[in-house]
């Protein structure tokens, strides 16, 4: 690990006053279970850590008229043990069900998860978002096994946060601040596939900090449905996040939005317009789920995922309507 310089402000305000305006100035450290491995890595060797968990009004998890606000540094143990969330946004609760194990849950932060950077191995061994070298394209060439099925671009890796598609399909806003003020991003627009290895995958600058998340209370039907290849210490293969709103007891609008797949939480459309008018049966579930990876891309080493992203689309459906099939 490389030297750093180490802060650690009590207000909002003297945290934004020490970030740069490069991501090698600073970087923000919450619950630390992802920063200080890339940094033992040497992936991240920003000059500053600015250590943001005593910062008392990026806390808590509360109703307001906007909707539930969560704070940045809420960890993923209190969004997963808080009745507000299970009562009317239970897709989040079981994303934070998911991520493993007790100890990461514990330190790890509803911000951090949102922020964290990608898992692809060739990222983490210092290649870089798009992983070239000499040439050659590491990810569709190498081991992509883990990687996206979705998506035209050159990125590849997937998003790690399991709360970015449940916070895309209920239809949440990402505040940030930095010292000049602050701004709300749509949960939709908050994750970005890069173009190349000098952008960043999230909606950031490296002189701001996530703040709170806002998430309308629709009185949608939620669920998210996850499928891992080990119950502990691993991020899923590919879930699926959905909101449905219904009429009677037909889907008069969903948003489906599967995760692990893509450099981004993807929302399907497909998906939405096969179950939408239509009652959730485990027939229509399914059909809604082939409509999901329809137009899927799988690399040399992931097919496999096609039907198991198309299987949590189906168990996800049914989950929210509360359907047993
Ligand atoms: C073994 C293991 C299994 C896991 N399984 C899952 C899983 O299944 N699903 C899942 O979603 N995640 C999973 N995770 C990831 C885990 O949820 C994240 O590591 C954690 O939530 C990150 O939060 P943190 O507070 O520790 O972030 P940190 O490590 O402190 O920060 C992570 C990154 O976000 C930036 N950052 C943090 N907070 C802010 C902020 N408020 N504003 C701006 N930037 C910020 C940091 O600068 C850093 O780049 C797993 C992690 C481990 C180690």
């Amino acid at each position: 690990m490389q030297p750093f310089e180490y802060a650690s402000p009590k207000t909002l305000k003297e945290a934004l006053a020490l970030l740069g305006s490069s991501w090698n100035d600073a970087a923000v450290l919450a619950g630390g279970t992802d920063l200080i491995s890339l940094m033992k890595d040497e992936v991240m060797t920003p000059k500053r850590v600015v250590n943001i968990k005593d910062i008392a009004e990026l806390k808590g998890i509360t109703k307001t008229a906007a909707g539930i606000r969560i704070g940045a540094l809420a960890t993923v143990d209190e969004v997963l043990s808080s009745p507000l969330i299970r009562a009317s946004l239970p897709a989040l609760t079981e994303a934070a069900r998911g991520v493993a194990s007790p100890q990461i849950r514990n330190m790890g932060t509803f911000g951090g998860d949102l922020c964290q950077r990608p898992r692809c191995w060739y990222f983490r061994a210092g290649f870089g978002l798009i992983a070239r070298h000499q040439g050659k394209d590491l990810v569709a060439e190498g081991d992509n096994r883990f990687h996206a099925i979705f998506g035209s671009g050159p990125a590849k890796f997937v998003s790690a946060s399991s709360f970015g598609p449940a916070l895309v399909a209920l239809g949440g806003k990402i505040r940030i601040a930095s010292a000049t003020g602050t701004r709300e991003v749509d949960a939709a627009k908050f994750f970005v596939a890069p173009a190349s290895s000098d952008m960043r995958e999230v909606d950031l600058k490296p002189n701001e900090i996530l703040t709170e998340v806002i998430v309308p209370v629709t009185g949608a039907k939620n669920a998210t449905y996850e499928v891992r290849q080990k119950e502990a210490l691993d991020w899923p293969l590919a879930t699926a996040s959905v909101a449905l709103t219904m009429k009677g007891t037909t889907v008069a609008s969903a948003r489906i939005v599967l995760g692990h797949v893509a450099p981004t939480p993807w929302v399907s459309e497909a998906a939405a317009r096969a179950i939408e008018g239509k009652a959730v049966t485990a027939e229509t579930a399914e059909a809604a789920g082939k409509a999901a990876v329809a137009d899927a891309r799988p690399l040399s080493m992931n097919s496999y995922k096609v039907q198991i992203a198309a299987a949590a689309v189906k168990r996800a459906l049914l989950a929210a309507a509360g359907v047993k099939a």
